[in-house]
């Protein structure tokens, strides 16, 4: 799944995940996956020589062209012709597990730098299920000792369980689950802690107190909490658990940080061996939700213009060619003399207008619409709309902006857009065509004094 992931966020053409060998200076290519989701037939046509660069410095890199191939010495790339090549070390507890390995032909685009964190994000969440792997060998190799197999089970199924999720907020119920069911609780809560130094309610299980909720005053025994803890309640846990028997509190940190505390309310008294595998399922529990969170924070910088918050191009072009439906309408917006603006008063003035921009044009699409920002105080929609509708969309947008000055740090400042519509009739739509088309009748509605909305042909 996340190799799925990958490709779509990266689009790249295939994706290898590499593990050790029998021989353990090796690694053997075990799966990979095409741009469609297909498992590839065969895992061949790979440079097995930076594989082992990536092996030997767990430093990821990025190749491109024969050229730097050639001087890396590898052979494969020079049979399988101008390539772009990303690889990326999987990093658990600091030990390499693996490499994954993405590559595309140079004509359908180039990996960059910028790709290589968002690589490292996705392997740090593969390396968390390789370690579930790991975990079910783990469990044979204690068939010894019968609690021990069934800690390493409940490990295994917990692990299991939390990773086979990318969603922050469902990993961390499944976390909050996990320990009820090994501490015997019918409540669970992770509390984080506020920019005031308090405790906020930031996820919560079966009967505790909900969501946003502020736990003041911080029970005494949540000060200074620097491991798990057990306790018998008096009655501070109350209103937070329900009305538990006992609680169990451990520490969690993010970025090395403590940040918060995921609390836990029992039916029974804690016993010793529950608490070490609860400690054990909150460990890799918080590291499972970090790289969520992570993975789903690298994903939405990956599709998001930061100035905006609207599509980017590449992301645009994305969920646009998903609207597959015929009619279809493109339109091309750019705002009248912005350089002047920018001159006048300067770049983030600008900046602010191009963002109220964006807004304006975002309270008037529909949900079933495309918006990105296209280039710099450039927008472009894509609509599925019959001509008549298309076009009434397009002065709409027209309106909603040039209507009304925009507020700025340098006063309230008459701001007007060009717009140029083109819409399908009848045919298969092209979408690029569409969307040139609609740049068109943009030229033309600048050429013609700006400030209106002009449809191809003109
Ligand atoms: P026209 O009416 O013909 O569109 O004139 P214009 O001045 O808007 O056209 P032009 O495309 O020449 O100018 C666009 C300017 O937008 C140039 C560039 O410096 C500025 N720009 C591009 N991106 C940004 C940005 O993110 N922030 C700011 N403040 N300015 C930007
Ligand atoms: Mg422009
Ligand atoms: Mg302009």
């Amino acid at each position: 799944m996340a190799l799925d992931e990958t490709l779509r966020i990266l689009g790249a053409e295939r994706a290898l995940l590499f593990l050790p060998g029998a021989g353990h200076n090796q690694l053997v290519p075990l799966v990979g996956r095409d741009g469609g989701g297909h498992d590839l037939k065969q895992l061949t046509g790979y440079s097995a020589t930076l594989v082992d660069r990536v092996r030997q410095t767990a430093e990821p890199i990025v190749v491109t062209g024969s050229e730097e191939g050639e001087a890396l010495g590898s052979h494969s790339m020079q049979v399988h012709g101008l390539r772009s090549i990303l690889i990326a070390p999987l990093q658990f507890d600091g030990q390499l597990r693996g490499v994954v390995y993405l590559d595309s032909r140079v004509a359908k685009g180039v990996f960059t730098g910028e790709d290589v964190a968002i690589l490292k994000a996705i392997t740090n969440h593969i390396a968390v299920s390789l370690e579930t792997a790991r975990a079910a060998q783990l469990e044979v190799a204690v068939q010894a000792a019968r609690r021990q197999r069934d800690v390493a089970e409940t490990l295994r199924a917990a692990m299991a369980d939390q990773s086979s999720s990318l969603d922050p907020d469902e990993v961390m119920q499944r976390l909050l689950s996990s320990l009820s069911r090994t501490l015997d609780a019918d409540s669970a809560v992770l509390l984080a802690g506020s920019a005031d130094g308090e405790l906020v309610v930031a996820a919560t299980h079966g009967a505790a107190a909900q969501v946003g909720i502020r736990v003041h005053p911080v029970p005494e025994e949540l000060l200074d909490l620097t491991g798990p803890r057990t306790g018998a309640t008096g009655n501070a846990f109350d209103a937070l658990l329900g009305m538990p028997r006992s609680w169990w509190a451990i520490p969690v940190a993010r970025h090395d940080e403590q940040f918060g505390v995921l609390l836990v309310g029992c039916r029974a008294v804690v016993t010793e061996a529950q608490a070490e595998v609860a400690a054990a399922i909150a460990a890799q529990g918080m590291t499972a939700y970090e790289n969520a969170r992570l993975f789903s924070q690298v994903r939405r910088m990956a599709t998001m213009d930061g100035l905006t918050g609207l599509n980017n191009r590449n992301h645009f072009f994305a969920e646009a060619g998903r609207l597959r439906r015929d009619p279809v309408a493109a339109i091309m917006i750019d705002i009248d003399h912005f350089k002047s603006i920018n001159d006048t008063y300067g770049h983030p003035v600008g900046d602010e207008v191009i963002r109220t921009v964006a807004e304006r044009l975002r309270s008037v699409v529909a949900p079933g619409d495309v918006l990105g920002r296209y280039g710099g105080e450039e927008f472009a929609v894509v609509t599925p709309q019959i001509p008549v509708s298309a076009s009434e969309l397009a002065s709409r947008l027209h309106w909603i902006v040039s209507g009304d000055p925009v507020p700025t740090a340098a006063g309230s400042l008459p701001v007007t857009i060009s717009v140029g519509l083109a819409c399908s009739h009848g045919e298969r739509p092209d979408l690029r065509l569409l969307l040139a088309q609609a740049d068109r009748a943009l030229y033309e509605a600048k050429q013609t004094g700006r400030d209106r909305v002009v449809a191809y042909p003109g």
